[in-house]
């Protein structure tokens, strides 16, 4: 029983934790209970009615009536009352995650894996949520089935003690057989993160898939593995509960076997106590297949609530969410012998930096480079997304805290190679921005692709090209201090590349703007103020474009992804 208790502990926690809802909480476990005592009370009300042979006591009618009501009226108020706990439990579950995840640092979610975290929210959730509505209807055949026990022993009390000793067999028995199909379907729902990380593949790597014919029958071919695999744990699970449900029975025909054939040798019983004994009993199975096919539906929620809790065990605490202030115009931002590394096999450790560079506002820098030499780790330090693991970031001379970084990452805007678009403009400041995103929907080029109402943009599905171009519509209008464009120009025809570099960027810097902009781009370096060149994680030139470009580094082959030796 110690699973059921932790998963009702859980459930009280997820329900909102609030006073309200633990009230309600026991509220629901109550009428169950008191619904399943009603019933049983009822069904002994009917015996007693047929055995008083129609002149029955004015009390049994009474008992008989207020039963009749207060049944169905406790089994509402149980339901009511879950549904009211399954709405807010299942918000409240949801976006606790939610919120916990965009609380975590971002290094931690990209070693945790998205389809962990996807399954979690897509699948976990929902059984959890199952379980809760499930609860109520599983408490009240538990107390149907309690109550009949506690009729059966007031109907002819010496029967019940073998009863007893065959229903605790019975129950160790089915715990047993519980906790083995628990651990074949928690050993399935391990197999399920692997699954929906390869359905991934199917619904994004689509294109690399239908190119390519081995690749696809290798690939089609583990994720079959995958899932056969997972439905085998599944369905052996099942089959325990199976045998459970099955030995039940057996148990429970044993216990109508032991009372109608070994019973009257045991005690003298009159044959009319046996037969409302006998038929109690009889009365006994619908309840009792009903609690157990809860049991196991409860049995699974409780594999989804362990994997819920250990994955919010490695998210964040999301801290309140406190308004920060609009940040400042600052004058110096300082990398001091920052780091960065990712972990890996020993030998093959990037490691960015010790990096010492500072920023100037309203210059134009570019972050120059091979492909694996860092540029991308650089900017997610530089925005704070990385914590340093040594050194530190200066911002106006005082050094930036970990409790500090969320107010420090407010001073920028970035457009990622891996952005997202999302499809409202939100978190923006602008008296008319529907007609300012119009203005500059027009500068990029994209009026007549995507219109804008209410802050809401009509369409995100365009080419990739323009998807980049939308994403600087949001770094245009957040209008903070700081851009960052990683590989932007990337997927722009020559025009929009010379539209790029030759009017926006100098556009944003008239405005003030501090711009970091990774670029291959080397014919357009003359356009910066100056120009960072990374190689294998360091800074090897950090000086003016022109002597940048005098110096011959734009000629230089790309640098071979860096690997570098911890
Ligand atoms: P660039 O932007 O210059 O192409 P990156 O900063 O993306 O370079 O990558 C630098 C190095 O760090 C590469 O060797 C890359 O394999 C490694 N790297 C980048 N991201 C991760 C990650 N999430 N986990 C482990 N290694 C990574």
């Amino acid at each position: 029983m110690s699973d059921l208790a932790r998963l009702l502990a859980y459930l009280v926690r997820v329900s909102g934790g609030s006073r309200r809802a633990r009230l309600t909480f026991a509220g629901v476990i109550a009428a169950g209970i008191g619904s399943g005592l009603a019933l049983a009370a009822l069904i002994g009300a009917v015996n007693t009615l047929l055995a008083a042979g129609g002149a029955p006591s004015r009390a049994l009618v009474a008992t008989f009536l207020v039963l009749l009501v207060a049944r169905p009226a406790l089994r509402f108020l149980a339901h009511f009352l879950v549904l009211r706990i399954t709405e807010t439990g299942f918000v409240t579950l949801r976006m606790e995650l939610c919120r916990r995840v965009v609380a975590t640092p971002l290094r931690r979610l990209e070693e945790l894996g998205r389809a962990r975290l996807t399954a979690a929210l897509a699948t976990d959730v929902g059984q959890i949520v199952n379980a809760m509505v499930l609860l109520p209807t599983v408490l009240m055949h538990a107390s149907v089935l309690a109550g009949f026990l506690a009729y059966l022993g007031w109907l002819f009390w010496p029967l019940l003690p073998p009863l007893l000793l065959l229903t605790a067999a019975g129950a160790v028995s089915i715990r047993w057989m519980i906790r083995r199909g628990m651990v074949r379907v928690a050993a399935g729902r391990q197999l399920y993160d692997r699954l929906f990380h390869q359905m991934r593949g199917v619904t994004e790597g689509t294109k690399e898939l239908q190119v390519h014919q081995r690749r696809r029958g290798e690939f089609m071919a583990r994720m079959e593995g995958t899932a056969r695999e997972h439905r085998r744990e599944m369905r052996l699970g099942d089959l325990w509960f199976g045998v459970m449900t099955a030995s039940s029975e057996l148990l429970f025909f044993l216990a109508v076997a032991l009372v109608l054939l070994a019973g009257p040798h045991l005690v003298a019983v009159p044959p009319a106590t046996l037969a409302s004994f006998v038929v109690a009993i009889l009365m006994m199975r619908g309840p009792l297949e009903a609690l157990l096919d809860g049991t196991a539906v409860l049995g699974q929620a409780t594999v989804a609530a362990r994997k819920v809790e250990e994955l919010t065990g490695s998210l964040a605490a999301p801290a309140p969410d406190v308004p920060l202030p609009a940040p400042r115009r600052w004058r110096s931002l300082e990398l001091d012998g920052v780091t960065h590394s990712y972990r890996g096999e020993a030998d093959e450790r990037f490691v960015l930096g010790p990096l010492t560079l500072a920023l100037s506002p309203g210059e134009m820098v570019f972050v120059v480079g091979g492909n694996g030499s860092g540029k991308t780790t650089f900017a997610k330090v530089l925005l704070g997304l990385y914590a340093p693991e040594s050194g530190e970031i200066r911002l106006d001379g005082r050094a930036v805290e970990p409790a500090g970084m969320d107010a420090y990452r407010q001073h920028f805007s970035a457009v990622f190679s891996d952005f997202f678009l999302f499809e409202s403009l939100m978190g923006v400041d602008a008296a008319d921005l529907d007609g300012d995103a119009r203005r500059y929907l027009s500068a990029l080029h994209l009026q007549h692709k995507v219109r804008v109402s209410g802050g809401e943009l009509s369409t995100v599905d365009l080419s990739q090209g323009q998807r980049k171009r939308l994403a600087l519509l949001g770094a245009y209008l957040e209008d903070r201090h700081v851009c960052l464009f990683d590989e932007w120009a990337a997927d722009q025809d020559p025009h929009f590349k010379e539209v790029f570099y030759r009017h926006l960027l100098p556009e944003l810097r008239a405005r003030g703007k501090t711009l970091v902009v990774i670029s291959h781009d080397d014919q357009y370096y003359g356009v910066a103020d100056r120009v960072v060149r990374l190689d294998y994680g360091q800074v090897t030139f950090d000086g003016s474009a022109a002597e940048y470009l005098d110096g011959g580094h734009a000629a230089r082959p790309p640098a071979f992804a860096g690997a570098v030796a911890a």
